[in-house]
């Protein structure tokens, strides 16, 4: 029969590697607590205008890079989510979360989007992501900032620099999108196939290039800060100042536009010159504009969200060690007769927080194996302690504490002072 792997650019996530997933989940949402960010869940599969609409025709995203099918019952067109703001966005009017205020919301999962696979480029790749909605203030972009920012400390992670810019309010933008053509225009020879086929339907994203070729070109374009009215400019001035204030330092990008048409103000990146080409691990702005382009009522909304595998990928890159998976205790049963007396322990054992796992045969008609294959097992798993269920201790009504990793005899318990064991074991630990 064929062999039936997995989709290219999707991956498993397994043991030990997954542990690591776990910790920096955990980290987040202890983190979002502490910022008073509630969780917030969508379906994986919307509609496909949500993302059309919402994220623009012409951004790479929605020109090539959407899983998009036909509902075989009904004829619907569906797309799997290749980033969740549109998502959030569409619940958020949906179920008129905003009636009573602004909400703080955060969210993680996988994403999809069909791109050419390679280190940090997936096409299941998993995001979390921070959403403040109804907030026009620069407080709210700074608090946002400070939030990745206070992650990064969380999680050790170094050599991240933050890149600013601000792009200003579409009209704005519309006096510098007619100078940018009239330069771009000018220097036609310059521009490579992307660049043409966008130069009068996202001439911005063409300051984004990475074509070596197109650099200097580019550096030389007008600036869409120049364009920018004194209202915008505060705005951007009240960001700095609250960042300044918490000693979060940045670099002004001018060319940072990010991929979406959704946004306005401040747009901002982290990025880590360690990943090499795929070095953006964050990246969000202000999008005042896109609750009421999905058809809310018009309200201001500001966000980021992260790369998950780059995260950890930089992790890695910087030694950072993987948490240990090992269980507190490793359960040895000579007697397969024992074993729901055993189980019963086990399950005290585990109520009170203790890591158990059992020794297990893993062919059938073995019985439980030998005293020496389980204690091998044991050390195996890399467990702190074996307990031994022999039949001595059972007469005894007690159980054997061995330690596995660290100095110190073995000593038999009785077994109605496992409690006691499992609170010295904690505090330990
Ligand atoms: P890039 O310029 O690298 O394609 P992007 O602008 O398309 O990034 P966003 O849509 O802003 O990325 O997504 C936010 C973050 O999600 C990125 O900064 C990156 O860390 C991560 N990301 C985006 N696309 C992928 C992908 N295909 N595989 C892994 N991570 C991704
Ligand atoms: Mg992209």
């Amino acid at each position: 029969m064929q062999k039936l792997v997995a989709i290219k650019g999707m991956n498993d996530i397994l043991p030990p590697e997954s542990a690591r997933w776990e910790w920096l989940e955990d980290k987040v949402r202890a983190l979002m607590a502490r910022y008073a960010y509630r969780n917030m869940r969508t379906p994986i599969v919307e509609p496909t205008p949500l993302f059309v609409r919402g994220l623009g025709e012409v951004t790479d995203i929605v020109e090539k890079e959407m899983y998009s099918f036909e509902d075989r019952l009904n004829g619907e067109q569906l797309t799997l989510r290749p980033e969740a703001t549109a998502g959030v966005v569409r619940a958020v009017v949906e179920h008129s979360m905003l009636y009573d205020g602004g909400k703080r919301l955060y969210y993680m999962g996988p994403m999809f989007r069909h791109e050419r696979p390679q280190r940090g480029r997936y096409r299941q790749f998993h995001q979390i992501g921070a959403e403040a909605l109804g907030f026009p203030g620069a407080h709210a972009d700074a608090e946002l900032i400070l939030l990745a920012h206070a992650l990064w400390q969380e999680l050790g992670l170094q050599d991240v620099r933050l890149e600013l810019n601000s792009l200003g309010q579409p009209e704005e933008r519309r006096a510098h999108r007619a100078a940018l053509i009239q330069y771009l225009e000018q220097h036609q020879d310059q521009l490579d196939e992307d660049a043409r086929r966008r130069l009068y339907s996202n001439p911005l994203r063409i300051l984004d290039t990475k074509n070596p070729a197109m650099q200097a070109m580019v550096e030389g374009a007008p600036r869409l800060m120049d364009f920018l009215g004194e209202a915008s400019l505060a705005h951007f001035e009240g960001v700095k100042a609250i960042l300044e204030a918490n000693g979060v330092a940045w670099r002004i990008n001018p060319r940072l536009v990010r991929g979406m048409d959704y946004y306005n103000l401040t747009v901002f990146e982290f990025i880590t010159d360690r990943l090499g080409s795929q070095g953006t691990i964050c990246g969000g702005g202000r999008y005042d504009y896109l609750i009421e382009q999905i058809g809310g009522k018009p309200a201001p909304a500001v966000g980021w969200a992260i790369g998950v595998e780059r995260v950890l990928e930089l992790l890695k890159e910087q030694g950072v060690a993987a948490p240990e998976a090992a269980a507190d205790a490793y359960a040895v049963v000579p007697d397969p007769a024992q074993l729901p007396r055993v189980m019963a322990h086990l399950q005290q054992l585990r109520a009170l927080g203790v890591m158990v796992q059992m020794h297990a045969p893993t062919a059938a008609g073995e019985g439980m194996g030998s005293m020496k294959s389980q204690f091998k097992k044991a050390d195996a798993s890399g467990a702190r302690f074996a307990l031994v269920f022999g039949a001595d201790e059972w007469a005894r009504g007690a159980v054997t504490v061995k330690p596995l990793r660290e100095a110190g005899e073995q000593a038999e318990r009785p077994l109605d002072s496992l409690a006691d064991w499992a609170a010295t074991l904690q505090s330990s630990r």
